[in-house]
C-alpha cells in the first residue's frame, strides 16, 4: 500500500485530504507542523509528500520541509499544496524541488487524478520490461530502472519530474518536444510557465556538474530540443 503524508497545520483541511485518500487506498499520515513531520521522515519516508506552504508560525515552512526532504531523496514524490495562487509560490516550490503544486481550491478528484499521475511515474521504472532500461546519449546516461542520470559519468540528481522531460528530451536528439508531449511523457498537467522552470531547473542542475552544458535548446513557440554533438557517438 502507498504511504502519503500530508503536512498541513488546519485541522480541517487535514482531516478532509486523509480521508479523502484513504477511500482511494492509500495509507495517509497527516502531520500539523515542520518538526513534526520532519522527526517522522528520518525515521522513515513516505511514498509522496502533500506539503501545505504556511505551517503555523513558518510562513514558508512548507518550503523549508521540501528543501529538507529533497535533500533526503532526490526522487521522493513532492506536490506543494498552496492556499496562494501566485506564480512566485508556484516557482519557488519547484525550484525547490516539487514535483507538482496544487492550490487548496482544487477539487479532491483532481488532487487524486494528480497523485496517481506521480505514482504512475515513479513505477514505470520497475513496471515496463520491454522498456529500454538504459538510455545513453554521448556523455548522457539514464537509467530507468533506478531512475538516475549522469552527465560524464556523473551524477545529476533529478527530481522525478525532471527525470522523464529529461527522458523524454534525449530519447529522441534533434526532436522537438512541445509542452503537451513534454507533459504527457512525464504524466504530469502543468501550464507553460511550470515547464519553462523546471527546464531552467534541468539546466542548472546540468551545469552544475559541466558549465558548459547546452544540450537542452528552447526552440521558440515550439518547444525544446536536445541537442546532440558530432562526437557523441565515440562517447
Ligand atoms: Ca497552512
Amino acid at each position: 500500500m502507498k504511504r502519503i503524508a500530508i503536512v498541513e497545520d488546519a485541522a480541517a483541511i487535514r482531516a478532509n485530504y486523509t480521508e479523502a485518500l484513504r477511500r482511494h487506498g492509500y495509507e495517509v499520515a497527516g502531520y500539523a507542523s515542520r518538526p513534526e513531520a520532519l522527526a517522522a521522515f528520518r525515521t522513515r519516508l513516505p511514498d509522496l509528500a502533500l506539503v501545505d506552504i504556511g505551517l503555523g508560525d513558518e510562513v514558508d515552512g512548507g518550503f523549508t520541509l521540501t528543501r529538507e526532504l529533497r535533500a533526503m531523496s532526490a526522487t521522493l514524490p513532492i506536490i506543494i499544496l498552496s492556499a496562494r495562487d501566485s506564480d512566485f509560490d508556484i516557482v519557488a516550490g519547484l525550484r525547490l524541488g516539487a514535483d507538482d503544486y496544487l492550490t487548496k481550491d482544487a477539487s479532491l478528484p483532481h488532487l487524486a487524478a494528480r497523485i496517481a499521475a506521480l505514482f504512475r511515474r515513479s513505477d514505470l521504472a520497475g513496471a515496463s520490461p520491454d522498456a529500454e532500461d538504459i538510455v545513453t546519449r554521448g556523455p548522457l546516461t539514464l537509467d530507468v530502472k533506478r531512475l538516475t542520470a549522469d552527465w560524464h559519468r556523473k551524477r545529476v540528481d533529478l527530481t522525478l519530474t525532471e527525470f522523464w522531460m529529461v527522458h523524454s528530451l534525449a530519447r529522441y536528439p534533434g526532436h522537438v518536444k512541445d509542452r503537451d508531449a513534454l507533459m504527457r511523457d512525464a504524466s504530469i498537467v502543468v501550464d507553460d510557465s511550470t515547464i519553462t522552470s523546471h527546464v531552467k531547473r534541468i539546466r542548472r542542475k546540468f551545469q552544475a556538474v559541466d558549465p558548459t552544458f547546452d544540450r537542452i535548446a528552447t526552440v521558440y513557440g515550439m518547444g525544446y530540443r536536445w541537442s546532440s554533438h558530432a562526437d557523441d557517438a565515440a562517447l
